[in-house]
């Protein structure tokens, strides 16, 4: 079929405007929303109306406009509502998300736009159209199209309130920020000399070290007393608590209930579905395979932590929530000969941001110009353009440092879906670095910040280059979601290699490389408590399965934390806090929190094939990984990209090898 969009493939992508991300004020951005939301019901009706026989032309072409728009509505205000200086933008973004959401339900229960999809010939289209149309025509069974009446009512009904639910569990997280003072220096004793020198101080002037990243990480993990620690982590364990418990349990029964009257027995088994692992056993039996693989392991670094404890406090019978980071590196320092806090003067902010840049552009073959008069909503927003030949192939957005009331954890945002020959992706990193203008002297990182940065823009290029399909539901966002953690994570490998990392890790003052030794020694070190940390992962994915695996009528949130903490018996719960109202993945991610450990599975086996190469930085490697993972997006299954890569199916054995290295 020559006469769809595909045909127009030699034509360059356009930059379009995000109109809704730069909405002028709350009511603009409402009237723009209205208007968007208006122009996709036009063309739905546009597409019932259609006479005679179901073609692509009369249906996904002018489908494919709604999926667009619906795109941006449901993206960039979201986003708004994650990271717009004002009160009054953030709001507007909810309520445009939430009408975008009821359409996007509304549209997903179209029986009369079902029936005209079911109807279309795909005999003789190519293979990215016919997936697209495949997803479309599941996306309506899992919604419960071929319900009847009542039950899409009742559907309508619960996903609106599970939205409103999710946004408000979302936003007590978001404005809980909490802080701790401290009455001297002395309580931080064990911190880099670049936090002593210039700590987080209050309007009192006291020392205030709030829940913030930049403020909370190298404190739990640094501050030699553990009294200090115990209170940070205390606060941090207990943000959005006691609001989100209620929040929590009606966002559980809403679900519940979705998935019942859709006729699955819980909500995990509903959610996976269009998953890798296609239903929640499977993603059960997962979890269990990695626990196994890890718990001896696990013991061996528990022991090794506690006996380094028991150097402080002979008494010591145990490991202790904030203790776990603080041994682990201490042991990392002392045995290893490596400590992280020597790192941070390598890893000053705008060297990292340049040497990422540097490093995957090299890798696969674009370069990054920065876009001084981009517009955004906030002035510490950098824009850059992604070129390949000196034509544009993506635009992303990066607004990397901490503000009040902004998104206070790390993640991408895909803004404008990237279509071939028509227009290019946009998306954007929001994040919570040190700001070189901040005014507490240079913004020096800590390693796993960095490590955060390169997984987050791992998520970008994935969206930078995965944006040349033909349809919009073949993009990033039509990637199973399982697998969309394993270029992000595959990508915090670049950080660990000597030879990469000299070329942009230079010290603040000096100048100079971060010393080979160090990184080997980081690179030895690195191993240390390694399995703990995959226990902890596993806490969260084990949480986050049980949550929604069952009828939740009743239940008690922190009764099914303490069941799960007393399945990875090792390092308890800390008691008295309620992780669980600040675990935002329970409403993002909800009960597919193992994607993270699945993705890992799968990174560590395709990073094998770099590594096979003898150099990281093996261009042709790259390529062939952009190619065959990357650029096809959504456009196919993920275990058919793996397989086109890797020439096999994707197995456990780098994992379990990297599980169990040396270091313990
Ligand atoms: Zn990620």
């Amino acid at each position: 079929m020559a006469h769809t969009r595909g045909s127009r493939t030699r034509t360059a992508a356009k930059l379009t405007r995000p109109k809704y991300v730069l909405a002028k004020d709350p009511e603009d951005l409402a009237a723009l929303a209205d208007k968007g939301l208006a122009r996709c019901k036009a063309l739905v009706d546009k597409i019932a109306k259609a006479k005679g026989a179901r073609t692509l032309a009369n249906t996904l072409v002018p489908y494919e406009d709604v999926q667009r728009e619906l795109y941006e509505l449901l993206t960039q205000p979201k986003f708004l509502s994650d990271v717009h200086p004002d009160g009054g933008m953030r709001d507007a973004g909810d309520t445009a998300y939430q009408a975008a959401e009821r359409f996007q339900t509304e549209l997903n229960l179209n029986r009369a736009l079902y029936d005209a999809f079911a109807a279309l010939d795909m005999s003789g289209e190519d293979d990215e159209t016919r997936y697209a149309v495949h997803k479309i025509l599941r996306d309506f069974r899992l919604a419960g199209v071929d319900r009847d009446e009542a039950t899409r009512a009742r559907v309508r009904a619960l996903r609106d309130e599970i939205t409103a639910i999710g946004q408000e569990f979302d936003k007590n997280i978001r404005e809980d920020e909490r802080s701790i003072a401290l009455d001297g220096l002395d309580a931080l004793e064990g911190m880099p000399a670049d936090y002593i020198a210039a700590p987080p101080r209050g309007p009192d002037g006291k020392i205030k070290i709030t829940t913030s990243y930049p403020d909370a990480i190298p404190l739990i993990r640094y501050a030699k007393r553990a009294e200090v620690r115990k209170r940070l982590q205390r606060e941090f364990l207990d943000r959005a608590y006691p609001k989100n418990i209620d929040v929590l349990r009606k966002l559980l029964e809403g679900r519940h209930e979705l998935a019942r009257v859709l006729g699955h027995a819980h909500h995990a088994d509903y959610v996976t579905k269009d998953k890798m692992v296609g239903t929640a056993r499977t993603a059960a039996d997962f979890v269990r395979k990695v626990t196994k693989a890890s718990e001896a392991r696990a013991q061996k670094d528990y022991d090794l932590l506690l006996a380094r404890k028991r150097q402080d406090d002979p008494r010591a019978k145990s490991l202790e929530r904030w203790d776990t980071n603080y041994y682990a590196e201490l042991v990392r320092a002392e045995s290893y000969a490596f400590d992280a806090k020597k790192l941070r003067p390598y890893f000053e902010f705008s060297k990292i941001l340049d040497g990422l840049l540097s490093i995957t552009g090299k890798l696969f073959g674009v370069t990054y110009k920065e876009v001084k008069d981009a517009k955004s909503w906030h002035p510490s927003v950098l824009a850059y353009d992604v070129l390949e030949r000196g034509t544009r192939i993506g635009r992303f957005y990066l607004d990397l440092h901490p503000r009040k009331d902004k998104y206070s954890h790390a993640a991408a945002a895909p803004l404008v879906p990237g279509i071939r020959g028509e227009q290019v992706p946009q998306a954007a990193l929001m994040c919570n670095f040190p700001d070189p203008r901040g005014g507490h002297g240079p913004a020096l990182m800590d390693f796993d910040e960095v490590e955060t940065f390169f997984h987050e823009f791992g998520h970008l290029l994935h969206d930078m280059f995965s944006g040349r399909g033909k349809w919009t539901n073949n993009t990033m966002g039509g990637v199973e979601w399982d697998f969309i953690e394993a270029p992000s994570q595959m990508l915090e490998e670049w950080l660990r290699d000597p030879k990469v990392l000299r070329t942009f890790a230079r010290h603040v003052d000096t100048g100079e490389p971060v010393p080979r030794e160090v990184v080997e020694a980081m690179d030895r070190a690195d191993a240390v408590a390694r399995a703990l940390e995959a226990h902890r992962q596993l806490v969260y994915a084990t949480l986050s399965l049980r949550y929604y695996d069952r009828d939740p009528t009743g239940i008690d949130s922190t009764q099914v934390l303490w069941e799960v903490h007393a399945q990875y018996p090792l390092v308890p719960l800390f008691e008295g806090t309620h992780l669980q109202c600040n675990f935002g993945h329970l409403n993002g991610y909800s009960a597919i929190y193992y994607t993270y450990l699945w993705s890992l599975v799968i990174a560590k086996d395709l990073f094998g094939r770099f590594k096979a190469a003898g150099s990281i930085m093996d261009a042709k490697v790259a390529r062939a990984y952009r190619k065959e993972v990357l650029e096809p997006g959504g456009a196919r299954p993920a275990a058919e990209s793996i397989r086109a890569f890797l020439g096999r199916d994707f197995t456990f054995d780098a994992f379990e090898r990297w599980l169990n290295a040396a270091g313990s």
